[in-house]
């Protein structure tokens, strides 16, 4: 016996608008209400990702203590 259960689509909000967008392969562009908004998500992603910080580890800021530097003089 197989009792599926039907369960109605899941529907989620566009990240873009806000629209109600239904979770199933009805919805090309979901989790998006349609390629628009997908694609403004995308280009906002684009640009953030521009600000990415690439030198976390960088060696010469004073304020990230931690492990004491037995090398470098009082500054
Ligand atoms: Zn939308």
């Amino acid at each position: 016996m197989s009792a599926e259960p039907v369960r109605p689509p899941r529907v989620v909000a566009c990240p873009s608008c806000g629209a109600p967008v239904a979770y199933s392969p009805a919805s090309p562009w979901r989790p998006f209400c349609s390629e628009r908004c997908r694609r403004l998500d995308l280009g906002a992603w684009a640009s953030e990702a521009y600000r990415i910080p690439l030198r976390e580890a960088d060696s010469g800021e004073p304020g990230d203590s931690g492990a004491p530097d037995p090398g470098e003089p009082g500054k």
